[in-house]
């Protein structure tokens, strides 16, 4: 067993690291006030080779493995979440789709200018009455005779679906009946700008306040029937697959902003001082600081394993459930003992832990809550 990343893996780090700290944690917290999308950033981010890491160079990407990828979310995410989750919604969810079933045609008009970054892509699988139970789906798609998908229904809380770059959103939608009675399920494209297709105005959320999230709303929307991603009916079968590779990004998410946690608390621990010492010669401070960092070590090589498996080609919902659900409740704990040994100052917006607690807890939710990823690993178990 060797647990050394390998040189290209460490230059992506580093690389994303030396951004994060120069480019990104010092726009955080305006960020966080104004809520503005940070499109220079992520023009920079496109322009280094962030916006499509995993996917081979003649699709415009980068060319790295799965496992650079997740350590480049970690670095970001530690700079900045609302960045960090702009990347991962991007490439695991607007640009793998069509990597992974989509034809050589769409591969060349879709993934190309997103892997270079020139364009992002949003993933609408959520609905207001499908949420957890994503096969639940209500947005129907019909085939007419005039050969067009003719779409009604609506998503919610949609990614990056709204930026001024966004070319458009990949959707789950109702196509039909199975044999065995179940929804036939079909992920279809819709490109921005698609009549009848309705961009809703941004949410104002609790954190990630810089990430562009949506309803989206479809009202004979129209696209024509080659705008299919891979096979009529294997919607659901695809996103599960997406879902799998998303969560060990998510993951990588949770560590990094669960490192930021720790970074924070560390140095206010030491520059704080009470009754004439400072904070962090007390044993309660130590074990806090000691719990967060082997919790992080632990999220962090399950986030390794799983990105492994994957790299492998062998199976890995389990252990991805189990490193976004283990990552992300770390962050949690992570986060709140970063408060608290902020103390009073922990809670005022102008220290970086206050904005690090609101914005945790997402993660315990999107990409499948944890009550869901207990669900997949009690079902891995065989229940
Ligand atoms: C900021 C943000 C960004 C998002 N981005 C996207 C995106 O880009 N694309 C997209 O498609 N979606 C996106 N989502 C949606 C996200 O994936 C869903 O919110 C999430 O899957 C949960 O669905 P829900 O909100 O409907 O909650 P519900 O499914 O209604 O769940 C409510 C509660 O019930 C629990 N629950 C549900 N079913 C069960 C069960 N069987 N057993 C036990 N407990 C259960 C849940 O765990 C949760 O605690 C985003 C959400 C947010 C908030």
């Amino acid at each position: 067993m060797d647990f050394t990343l390998n040189d290209e893996q460490i230059a992506i780090r580093d690389t994303c690291r030396e951004f994060a700290e120069q480019e990104i944690k010092p726009r955080a917290e305006e960020m966080d006030a104004t809520g503005q999308f940070p499109y220079d950033l992520v023009g920079k981010m496109g322009q280094l080779g962030l916006l499509g890491l995993p996917f081979p160079e003649e699709y415009g990407g980068a060319g790295a493995d799965f496992l650079s990828y997740c350590l480049a979310i970690e670095e970001i995410s530690r700079g900045d979440v609302s960045v960090g989750i702009t990347m991962e919604a991007h490439t695991s969810l607007g640009a793998t789709p069509f990597y992974l079933f989509g034809s050589e045609e769409q591969k060349q008009r879709y993934l190309l200018p997103l892997a270079t970054g020139e364009r992002l892509w949003a993933f609408g699988l959520t609905e207001a009455e499908a949420g957890s139970d994503s096969g639940g789906t209500r947005t129907r798609a019909v085939l007419k005779e005039d050969g067009q998908w003719h779409i009604n229904g609506s998503k919610v809380f949609i990614t990056n679906a709204g930026t001024n770059i966004t070319g458009g959103v990949t959707i789950t939608a109702v196509t039909g009946q199975r044999p065995d009675g179940r929804k036939e399920i079909t992920n279809l494209i819709v490109p921005k700008g698609t009549p009848g297709y309705v961009i809703g105005n941004p949410y104002k959320k609790m954190g990630w306040k810089a990430s562009d999230t949506r309803p989206l709303s479809f009202e004979e929307c129209m696209v024509p029937e080659e705008n299919i991603l891979g096979k009529r009916g294997d919607g659901f079968k695809q996103f599960m697959q997406i879902l799998d590779a998303g969560r060990v990004a998510i993951a990588a998410l949770s560590v990094g902003l669960a490192q930021a946690c720790l970074d924070e608390a560390l140095s206010y621990a030491r520059e704080r001082k009470q009754f004439g010492k400072s904070i962090s010669t007390y044993q309660a401070i130590q074990f806090k600081l000691a719990d967060m960092d082997m919790e992080i070590e632990l999220a962090r090589l399950m986030y390794y394993k799983a990105a492994w498996l994957h790299m492998q080609g062998k199976p890995y919902r389990r252990e991805a459930s189990m490193a976004k659900l283990f990552a992300s409740e770390t962050a949690k704990r992570a986060a709140d003992q970063a408060v608290q040994i902020h103390g009073g100052y922990g809670f005022m917006d102008e220290y970086p832990v206050s904005r690090y607690w609101r914005s945790v807890k997402i993660n315990e939710i999107g990409e499948g809550t944890s009550e869901v990823q207990r669900m997949l690993i009690a079902k891995e178990l065989g229940c």
